[in-house]
């Protein structure tokens, strides 16, 4: 079943790999073929196939033997292995076939939207409102559906939403930019409260460490700008897999 759960998560992930490029080079057509970005190849059946096929090519383009990004292996493997995290933290194939089905449905749906809004901001700064209002409306579906409170996820995606809103309104929106906010209450959607709080401080502690090793290495200056997307969907799947953990944890440590 886990070799079914990893082939099920490379090819999720190689179509997250067309869904980022469909998004950022602003196409809308879903129908035309998957071709090189470089020269326009339209790709052969024989080149889709996750991870196999950019080994094959030793990571160039078959027509032009321009380079492969990164990306594409990269978004495929995380996708994979993401998907198999979630299914053991769920009880495995006890637990998928014992009533955690659902459950891990939706942290496969939440590991995917997370996955385009880390690549994209990663990329280009920016997040996209066309992904993170339909995921926080699917979050807030799946996790009534998983047992949430709805008056909990609603207060988490008001926390999450509102932390950003105030700063954006201090700073006029120097600090950060508009679509932090619609990714706080997404978050809040997705993790609840008060996981959504350990969410946003993990994202500060991990962004603050980055830029500290970045300009301790000289690979940014002060006035650099961070793509702060990145860290909070990264934050996010870290309190989804083991933020009852985490929770737990601190209050033994606080006992
Ligand atoms: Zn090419």
């Amino acid at each position: 079943m886990a070799l079914v759960i990893a082939l099920l998560g490379l090819a999720i992930g190689s179509f997250l790999n067309v869904v980022i490029g469909r998004l950022r080079s602003g196409e809308s057509g879903w129908r035309s073929r998957s071709q090189c970005p470089e020269c326009h190849a339209v790709l052969r059946p024989s080149e889709l196939i996750p991870l196999f096929s950019f080994v094959v090519l030793r990571g160039r383009c078959r027509a032009c033997r321009k380079p492969i990004s990164w990306q594409y292996p990269i978004v495929e493997f995380s996708t994979a292995a993401l998907f198999l995290t979630a299914f053991w933290l769920h009880g495995g194939a006890v637990g998928l076939l014992g009533g955690e089905a659902l459950p891990i449905l939706r942290d496969w749906l939440f590991v995917a939207g997370l996955t385009v809004v880390f690549v994209i901001d990663l990329k280009d700064m920016v997040v996209f409102d066309s992904v993170t209002i339909p995921m926080a409306v699917l979050a807030f579906i799946f996790s009534l559906a998983t047992g949430a409170q709805p008056l909990n996820l609603l207060l988490a995606a008001l926390v999450g939403g509102g932390f950003f809103l105030v700063q954006y309104a201090v700073s006029r929106g120097r600090w950060i930019g508009g679509g932090d906010i619609r990714i706080g209450a997404m978050m809040g959607m997705m993790l609840g409260f008060p996981g959504v709080l350990l969410a946003l401080f993990l994202s500060y502690v991990g962004g603050a460490l980055t830029a500290l090793v970045l300009l301790a290495l000289g690979k940014a200056k002060w006035s650099s700008q961070m793509a702060f997307g990145t860290f909070l969907s990264a934050a996010t799947l870290v309190v989804l897999f083991f933020g009852q953990r985490l929770l737990a944890w601190y209050a033994s440590f606080l006992s």
